[in-house]
């Protein structure tokens, strides 16, 4: 594990030094030799020795030397830099992603820790960016569906395959903004709870139907019902059908909660 902070990498880097004095000093020697093949082995040998006694001195010349040089280079630098990452997009692409990887729990952390830290602030800046961009989002969510459109279709339905009650809640809810009902907050967790309550038995007829139960509107959406708790009862699909928009069929007590 390569260490981030620069005094803890240099203590590091010393303490491998010290261990290794020999092998350092062969690798420096084997170098040496390729690159200057007109020194005797003996400067060579003394050149080694020099470098691995005074490494950290050394170390630090070349990190001056190299902050000059970039200083003196900054321009030319950076535009060959980017050529390289333009050329290498792939490559870049595949580090990126790989780093993304190894620091997930870390980058999620902060991330965390920063929304906690700075949560109202960013809730307003994400609101006013939403308010003005909608007509750019709409834009860009209407091409996504078209260039998305059978995936998305299929996802939906096997989402409704697989939470029939969130699907069944849905539907009702867009049946109620259809029909401009005022309120419209009925959740499938409510319908749950209400035919727990209600032990799973006909509001009407007293039929027991679990599972089989309709959310039975006792003022009707067409008729400009809300689709809200105290307006809604468990019905078996006979009742439910029977009522249709008419007046309820015998006295019942809503759930005024
Ligand atoms: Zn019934």
């Amino acid at each position: 594990m390569p260490y981030k902070d620069p005094q803890k990498r240099r203590e590091a880097n010393a303490r491998y030094a010290a261990k290794n004095k020999d092998k350092i000093a062969a690798r420096v020697s084997k170098w040496t030799k390729e690159t200057k093949p007109w020194l005797k082995p003996e400067s060579i040998e003394y050149m080694a020795n020099y470098r691995v006694e005074h490494a950290e001195e050394i170390s630090i010349q070349t990190k001056e030397r190299c902050a000059l040089w970039y200083e003196k280079n900054r321009d030319e630098e950076l535009v060959k830099r980017q050529a390289w990452r333009d050329e290498n997009r792939d490559l870049v692409r595949a580090q990126h992603k790989a780093s993304h990887c190894r620091n997930r729990e870390k980058r999620l952390a902060e991330m965390r820790a920063y929304y906690l830290e700075h949560r109202e602030e960013m809730l307003v800046e994400m609101k006013i960016y939403r308010l003005e961009h909608l007509d750019e989002k709409r834009v860009y969510l209407a091409a996504y569906y078209l260039a998305n459109r059978e995936r998305l279709l299929e996802n939906m339905a096997q989402y409704a395959v697989d939470h029939p009650e969130v699907y069944a809640a849905a539907r009702v809810r867009y049946r109620a903004r259809k029909a401009g009902a005022p309120i419209n907050d009925f959740t499938a967790a409510q319908w749950r709870l209400m035919q727990e309550i209600c032990d799973h038995f006909c509001a009407y007829c007293r039929e027991r139907a679990p599972g089989k139960l309709h959310r039975e509107h006792l003022t009707p959406l067409s008729k400009g019902g809300p689709n809200t708790w105290s307006n809604i009862l468990p019905a078996c699909a006979k009742c439910n059908s029977e009522k249709g928009t008419g007046p309820v069929l015998c006295p019942v007590q809503p759930f005024m909660l």
